[in-house]
């Protein structure tokens, strides 16, 4: 293995501050060490990544761009486990999930390389006469911003359409989790991909981040992490008139209705919230479940729940492993504390099963009121509230008083009602008697401060290209 980490620039390592240890989460122990990059970093990395999109990447024929994106697939599926147990180590996933998100990155890489022959522009009949058509061109150079709970999927969302327009991307990785974004750079380099044209920036995004966003030859941002990033990110990049798309922040509605299945769904919906041990932007953490059937649905919810197996992320039948860190635990427990300060009733979990790791049982909550912070805010821990609803246009406007809407689930045998309240929720993605709300060839993002754009699906090509439209007289 690689230690120490370093940055990768214009397909070498680079950079020379100080290593910093990288914590395992499962072990607080030190399992290898990083060096970050610094504003030199950003430096050449951008200027590299800028010289070879001039220099080639862009102008690439795009059969040869499609061959060289289905190269770095085939690499990322040979490295599937290595890439697995890096994630695993470095923040904490249940070894199962680490394998599948390997498997996706790599289906990321397929899809988009599929997708370059397929960036289609229109002839549009102009009413002077003559010829007009459109092309959808690059940007130029892309920085892409990522968080640490799918580090290495979501880098993909970003770097594989934003590759497949033709741009250049610098990738900078969140500080837990750099080790999988450092050997997808490695990897792709391995594969043919010419160099500078992905470079990875591990480093602090409050250090390095601005003098990325900021830098003159950068002309997109493509973030994803929290609201407030996000909108400080935005921000930045008006000065210069940048691009940005932004995946943000969640507090998803699990909708149940009398009519449904209900034990299906009590069964199903712990892993749609613990699951990532909750550090995830989709988590279903707002059941609302209509009266009639609500002590049903809660029993056979904390059943569910006090089955769930938390443990060691690299046992093999682990379901959710630790949070990724001391400080992300004492979030979740902060807000249990001030739930059970109010008079609310913790249901099951909410302790620490084990001395070591950052481990905290799945918290179930009911008896919460709609203005608690426990029901507004997102947590992205491992805590969930249920409260009852007793009719259809009372839920939905409690469900829309939310400032985030990015995913939904929604339970029920009415195809009508279905349809009717999957209009009327104002969320990116709804899920109907399900709670999948990512699918590589759909469009995911969210409404309101949930973000802005999609990740995924052909739609995300829109984030990484300009429209020229041409007219040829006649
Ligand atoms: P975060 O603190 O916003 O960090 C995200 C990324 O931004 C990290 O790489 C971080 O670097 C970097 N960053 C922090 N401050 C920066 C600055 N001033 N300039 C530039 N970059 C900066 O979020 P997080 O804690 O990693 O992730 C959790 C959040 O992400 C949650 O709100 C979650 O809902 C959201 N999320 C959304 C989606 C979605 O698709 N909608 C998916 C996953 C997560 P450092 O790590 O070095 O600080």
């Amino acid at each position: 293995m690689n230690s120490p980490w370093r940055p990768w620039i214009d397909g070498k390592e680079a950079g020379s501050s100080t290593p910093r240890a990288l914590i395992n989460p499962a072990t607080e122990s030190p399992c290898t060490d990083v060096v970050p990059a610094g504003t030199a970093e950003v430096e050449a990395a951008v200027t590299g990544a800028h010289r070879a999109f001039r220099g080639g990447w862009r102008d690439l024929a795009p059969g040869k761009r499609a061959g060289i994106l289905r190269a770095v697939a085939a690499k990322l599926r040979e490295h599937e486990e290595e890439l697995a147990k890096l994630e695993t180590m470095q923040m904490g996933k249940a070894i199962a999930d680490s394998r599948d998100e390997a498997g996706g990155a790599a289906g990321v890489f397929e899809y988009y390389a599929g997708a370059v022959t397929r960036l289609y522009g229109a002839t549009i009949p102009v009413s002077r006469g003559g010829f007009d058509y459109t092309l959808r061109q690059p940007m130029g150079v892309v920085a892409a911003i990522v968080p640490w709970n799918f580090p290495l999927l979501i880098a993909c969302w970003k770097v594989g359409p934003a590759l497949a327009a033709g741009n250049a991307v610098v990738l900078k990785p969140a500080s837990f989790s750099p080790l999988t974004a450092i050997l997808l750079g490695q990897l792709a380099s391995e594969a043919g991909l010419p160099d500078g044209v992905l470079q990875v920036l591990p480093g602090p995004g409050g250090s390095i981040g601005d003098a990325l966003v900021g830098h003159p030859l950068v002309r997109k941002i493509a973030f994803t992490g929290s609201t407030e990033v996000g909108s400080h990110l935005m921000e930045l990049a008006a000065k210069g008139i940048k691009r940005v798309s932004l995946e943000l922040g969640g507090k998803s509605p699990n909708i149940v209705f009398a009519d449904a299945d209900v034990d299906q769904a009590a069964a199903s919906s712990p892993m749609s919230v613990f699951a990532n041990t909750g550090q995830d932007c989709c988590a279903r953490s707002r059941i609302f479940v209509e009266r009639k059937v609500f002590d049903r649905f809660v029993a056979g919810f904390v059943a569910a729940t006090k089955a769930l197996r938390i443990g060691d992320p690299l046992d093999e039948a682990t379901q959710a492993g630790p949070l990724v860190s001391a400080n992300q635990r004492e979030i979740s427990e902060a807000f249990l504390k001030e739930a059970r300060g109010l008079g609310r009733t913790v249901l099951a979990g909410g302790d620490r099963p084990r001395p070591k790791g950052f481990y905290l049982n799945p918290a179930v909550v009911t008896g919460v009121e709609p203005a608690d912070r426990i029901w507004r805010e997102e947590i992205f821990g491992p805590v969930v509230c249920i409260r009852p609803f007793d009719g259809e246009d009372a839920m939905l406007e409690e469900v829309n008083a939310s400032p985030y809407g990015l995913s939904a689930s929604l339970w029920t045998n009415d195809l009508k009602r279905a349809i009717r309240v999957s209009n009327r929720i104002e969320s990116g993605v709804i899920s109907v008697n399900c709670h999948n709300s990512v699918h590589l060839d759909a469009p995911f993002g969210g409404f309101k401060t949930s973000g802005l754009g999609r990740d995924l699906g052909m739609e995300a090509l829109a984030n990484y290209t300009e429209v020229k439209n041409v007219y040829v007289a006649p």
